[in-house]
């Protein structure tokens, strides 16, 4: 009541309710980005391991999927290698839990470091890793492996008055002219790669460890 109402005044008015308006969508769209973000960070939590910063097994499926279809696409090569620590229980009885997350810290490093970016790694248990190589054949997969076992017996982790020294066990199955043992590959095929690295893995363990075992390898002798 005390402004004259005249037309500059209802302009002011008019004026005032579009700020409002402004203000109001600009808190929603704010809110709105809070809830994705808030989202998308949990979608992201649910796929990686909280103490390595590696996949999970979901994570690895989400990530590994595309790449799995494009290189069936593509008929390239594939391969999977599978590791799993030796004797870790050992470690943890010997140094205590928190060593042996440091070990498992330790080695997820330094797969990381020796990864491509088109690579696909997972923990894919407590002390197993899991990771899928595009363009990779069973020959430079194993190779690849052999890298990684020699840098895993050769790293060391610190616990004050001394260091843990660890190996690891690989299993390897993967493609060699673009076809897994003499058949082209299907969309299956991932899940059988992993059972295949698995068994070899196993034949490992059994035959004193730190050693690196082809499924073809394997497929062959039996
Ligand atoms: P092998 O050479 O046959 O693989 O022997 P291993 O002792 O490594 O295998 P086993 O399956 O007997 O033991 C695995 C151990 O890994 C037991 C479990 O407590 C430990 N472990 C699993 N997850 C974690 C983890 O997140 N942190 C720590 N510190 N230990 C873990
Ligand atoms: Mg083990
Ligand atoms: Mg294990």
């Amino acid at each position: 009541g005390l402004l004259p109402y005249n037309d500059m005044t209802f302009k002011l008015i008019e004026v005032g309710m579009s700020f409002e308006a402004i203000c109001l969508a600009f808190l929603l769209a704010q809110r709105f980005r809070k809830n994705e973000v808030e989202k998308e960070f949990a979608l992201r939590s649910a796929r990686i391991d909280s103490l390595t910063g590696l996949n999970n097994r979901r994570g690895f499926e989400h990530a590994a999927m595309p790449v799995w279809y494009q290189q069936l696409r593509s008929g390239h090569d594939m391969s999977v290698i599978l590791l799993d620590i030796d004797l870790f229980k050992q470690i943890n009885d010997r140094y205590g839990h928190v060593q042996g997350d440091e070990v498992l810290k330790s080695i997820a490093a330094l797969l990381q470091h020796g990864a491509r970016r088109s690579d696909v790694m997972a923990r894919w248990g407590g002390e197993e890793f899991l990771l899928l190589l595009p363009d990779t054949n069973e020959e430079q997969a194993i190779r690849h492996a052999e890298n990684l076992r020699t840098l895993v017996a050769q790293s060391r982790v610190d616990v004050g008055e001394g260091e843990i020294e660890f190996t690891a066990s690989f299993g390897v199955c993967g493609t060699v002219d673009g076809q897994l043992f003499n058949k082209p590959l299907d969309a299956e095929d991932l899940e059988r790669m992993i059972d295949a690295a698995d068994k070899a893995l196993y034949t490992v363990k059994n035959s004193g460890r730190n050693k690196v075992m082809p499924a073809t390898q394997l497929l062959a002798s039996t």
